[in-house]
């Protein structure tokens, strides 16, 4: 791996630029991904917010599904939002198909419509100063398996977790120009090719 990770950003829907942006200030060399030949040359990838339903229907559409399975099997991936949908074994309210790639049962649009959107200052595992998250019709992680790690939460539920190779955020860390998630994503990146797969041991739940 170079010094400056490769990382894709799922370009089909949503909110792929701005996670192109934060992956530059977080050292690492962003990429557009739009079919199954983008994903060959990267060490790792980001699916982004936006519509999960859409983005499902366009994923199939480019026939990605199973590429993007394969992937997560071998390299990282962070969901964020609609990304966080995407990721979970289990979509509630509706159900809906997704890749699987972590143990987690995720709520959609579960904040409610009146306050749908909000910004929140958490406390985030290893960081010292709390991040502001961003939330905009954010799902809700209603479970995580025995192997997830719950890095945040905010109103006692988890919102940045991480399992293996994977992270999942139901908040928009793009969005703002902190960029300690990312860089928390991009270290991730470099680990598993330092120190290979799983690139984190198993810890106790804990979230600051
Ligand atoms: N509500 C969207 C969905 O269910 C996710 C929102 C987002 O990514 N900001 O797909």
């Amino acid at each position: 791996m170079p010094s400056k990770p490769v990382i894709g950003v799922l370009a089909l829907q949503g909110d792929f630029a701005a996670h192109g942006r934060a992956l530059e200030r977080a050292g690492a060399q962003p990429r557009e991904v739009r079919t199954a030949a983008d994903l060959t040359p990267l060490d790792g990838l980001i699916i982004p917010g936006g519509e999960s339903t859409s983005m499902l229907k366009l994923i199939d559409l480019e026939h990605l599904f199973q590429p993007l399975r394969e992937f997560g099997s071998q390299r990282p991936i962070f969901g964020t939002c609609a990304g966080a949908i995407l990721m979970a074994k289990e979509v509630l309210h509706p159900e809906q198909a997704s890749l699987g790639l972590m143990d987690l049962t995720v709520e959609r649009n579960a904040y409610g419509r009146q306050i749908d959107s909000r910004i929140a200052s958490i406390p985030v595992a290893g960081e010292s100063e709390p991040v502001e998250a961003v939330f905009i019709r954010a799902p809700i992680i209603r479970r995580t398996g025995g192997e997830v790690r719950i890095l945040a939460t905010y109103q006692d539920d988890p919102v940045l977790v991480s399992e293996g190779l994977h992270m999942a955020a139901t908040f928009h860390p793009e969005l703002t120009p902190d960029a300690r998630i990312h860089t928390h994503f991009v270290n991730t990146v470099r680990k598993r090719y330092t120190e290979g797969v799983p690139v984190e041991p198993r810890q106790e739940h804990q979230t600051e």
